[in-house]
């Protein structure tokens, strides 16, 4: 258990709300809050036991500032493993931070962004996957998404990672004891044996690499673009997505300078959609440089509407857009089907995919497009209660996993003698334990917490 001084923030949002709570976590968290809080029943919360809540009043000096009700946590049962104290006053902004400086006044350090977690963390009450799952969860904008930040908080991650490293630690370790110690007749493994281990731990491994993009698509969101040439409708588009008037419509070409940003959930499938200037070749500097951003927008998107006026014939800039979107997940939309068809579909169906019809004036093909981008993204039937990497760290780390154990697959596959087996193998561990934080370097952690808001 961590011994460290106590720490306070503002743990609710800073705004005018029922109730506000300042956290204060430590071992002196409890003689810091009797300095300013006097409970109406004469008890001291030093001299509480856990789980205890005391209505009273907090003072600055002789005079009185709130009415509040302090909760006593006492370690470990707590959210960080420390003994806590919330003080749940009125949720005034003003009241909240006088709050915060008495307690600080009194003995508390000021808490960086995640500390909270990051003690929880270090006093083992979570690993580093599940206090990622926190993040994930807060920040949630769905209840798909909400329901898989949960699970992963509730340790699905972390147990399918643990198995899968136990089953490799066990391997590492035999593989390592036969090199040593030729002579102690210990059992040499079966090829097959060998194989089947390090191939099903890169299976499930692959399996969640496979499912982050859909995983981020129902937690964080996903980049989402609008392209296509001036005039087919992309603000339109993107007004239908979000549901309001979010970018200019008119039937001037080039109205939408610049990339214009919203963030939609199209059932349970979180996009952070741009709707991009129209691409075209343009002499007017302001329009070029929104061209441009546009471009970047389509490199990075994670999926693609690229739009088509089907009521005119298909143009070198319709062909030069197919170009640009040949190899990314994209969805071909044929808009302005309430005007008299004119554009070749069959050209766009052959060098894109099949494209998608909707009349985004009147809505039409709506529920035809949300279906798409569902079942394009791979969230229509995303299991929730699965586990699932929630940021690109994780990602990162479970990559590194796999490259090692194909090139362990890859060893034995050509013959090599076991201990380059067992190298590439421990360092397939080496990156579950750093995705779990069971050896994660000190820089890795500080930087997973100091993307936490304060207070958590
Ligand atoms: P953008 O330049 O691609 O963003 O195109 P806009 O969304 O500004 O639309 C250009 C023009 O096309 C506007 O006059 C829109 O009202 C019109 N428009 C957009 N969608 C449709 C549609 O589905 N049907 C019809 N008839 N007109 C549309």
């Amino acid at each position: 258990m961590s011994d460290l001084s106590a720490i306070a923030a503002i743990s609710t949002p800073l705004g005018t709300g029922g109730v506000g709570i300042i956290r204060i976590s430590g071992k002196s968290a409890t003689e810091i809050a009797d300095r300013i809080f006097v409970s109406v029943n004469g008890k001291k919360l030093n001299a509480s036991k856990g789980y205890r809540a005391y209505f009273g009043k907090i003072y600055d000096g002789d005079s009185p500032v709130d009415e509040v009700v302090c909760l006593v946590f006492r370690a470990p049962h707590s959210y960080t493993g420390e003994d806590t104290v919330e003080i749940n006053c009125h949720g005034g902004v003003f009241l909240m931070k006088k709050i915060l400086r008495l307690v600080l006044e009194n003995g508390a350090q000021a808490a960086a962004p995640g500390e909270f977690t990051k003690r929880a963390f270090l006093n083992g009450k979570l690993d580093l996957s599940e206090a990622e799952s926190v993040m994930t969860l807060i920040s949630a904008q769905g209840e798909q998404g909400a329901n898989a930040a949960f699970n992963q908080l509730e340790g699905t991650l972390s147990r399918k990672i643990d198995k899968i490293n136990s089953s490799l630690l066990s391997l590492a370790a035999h593989i390592a004891a036969w090199v040593d110690y030729p002579d102690d007749e210990i059992e040499e493994l079966g090829e097959n044996e060998l194989y089947n281990t390090i191939n099903n731990a890169n299976l499930e491994l692959s399996a969640l690499l496979n499912n982050f993009d859909s995983g981020m698509a129902i937690t964080n969101g996903v980049e989402a673009a609008i392209v296509g040439k001036p005039n087919v409708g992309k603000s339109t588009l993107m007004n239908l997505l979000t549901g309001y008037d979010r970018s200019i419509v008119t039937e001037i070409e080039g109205t939408t300078r610049d990339v214009v940003e919203e963030t939609v959930n199209l059932n349970g499938c979180i996009l952070r959609i741009s709707d991009t200037a129209g691409m075209r070749e343009t002499g007017d500097i302001v329009e070029k440089l929104g061209v441009e951003r546009s471009r970047k927008k389509l490199e990075r998107a994670s999926i693609v509407f690229a739009v088509f006026d089907l009521s005119k014939p298909l143009s070198d800039e319709d062909r030069e857009l197919i170009n640009e979107c040949k190899g990314k997940n994209v969805i071909p939309i044929i808009n302005k089907t309430d005007l008299k068809p004119c554009l070749d579909v069959d050209y766009i169906k052959n060098t894109l995919n099949t494209p998608l019809f909707i009349s985004a004036k009147n809505g039409d093909g709506y529920d035809e497009l949300c279906d798409r981008v569902a079942n394009l993204m791979g969230t229509k039937n995303f299991d929730t209660s699965s586990a699932m990497l929630v940021n690109e760290r994780q990602r990162a780390c479970c990559q590194k996993a796999v490259n090692a154990l194909n090139d362990a697959l890859e060893a034995l596959n050509i013959g090599l003698t076991p201990d380059a087996i067992g190298v590439c193998v421990d360092d397939a561990i080496a990156a579950l334990l750093e995705l779990t934080g069971q050896k994660a370097s000190e820089a890795v952690v500080d930087e997973v917490f100091r993307q936490f808001c304060v207070g958590k």
